[in-house]
């Protein structure tokens, strides 16, 4: 299959873009992240998967606008609820494209990070399949966890500290809201 794969960051994509191929899979990159903030993090994540997509050998379109109003409108008052809103955004603008190039399907490099939602990932991802009329091919990447982790540092590749909104920037590095949450 010809499976359009969204990329949410270069050290993410390494194993199941590995694991697909070797499936016999075709693979198409769209990085697609509003969600990445501030500015300087977002150009990082996109020179890290540049930088892969290069030793990879992966083709990949870039949304490169910034995109932190679009993704402040979608969460603003629903901060509680914002990965799910996350999610729906990154992985409908791919379903969307997926249909419109004429792909066999589309999937998501979210679905190989242990800290993501992975149920809520694979919810959505069949949701917009049906709305779309485009298969979503669901993989449980995690189990090459640290397989992806070992390819990454082979590739010396940028790895983020936080997951990529403001939100949580302020949950990896605030002493305060941490001790908070405990
Ligand atoms: S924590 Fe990650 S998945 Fe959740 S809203 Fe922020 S960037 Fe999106």
């Amino acid at each position: 299959m010809q499976i359009l794969t969204h990329l949410c960051c270069g050290p993410c994509t390494a194993y199941p873009l590995r694991t697909m191929r070797e499936q016999g899979h075709s693979i198409q990159g769209f990085f697609f992240n509003p969600n990445i903030h501030p500015y300087r993090e977002f150009k990082q994540r996109i020179t890290a998967l540049e930088a892969l997509a290069e030793k990879m050998g992966l083709e990949v379109e870039y949304e490169r606008e910034y995109g932190l109003t679009e993704y402040l409108r979608r969460v603003v008052f629903h901060e509680e609820q914002r990965c799910r809103l996350c999610y729906t955004m990154r992985l409908e603008a791919t379903a969307a494209k997926a249909k419109q190039i004429g792909a066999d399907a589309f999937t998501s490099t979210l679905l190989y990070s242990r800290y993501q939602q992975h149920g809520a990932i694979k919810t959505i991802g069949e949701s917009l399949a049906r709305q779309y009329a485009i298969p979503f091919y669901y993989q449980d990447f995690r189990e090459g966890w640290q397989r992806g982790i070992d390819m990454a540092k082979a590739m010396d590749l940028y790895r983020q500290p936080y997951c990529g909104c403001i939100y949580s920037e302020q949950e990896r590095y605030d002493k305060k809201f941490r001790k908070g949450k405990k």
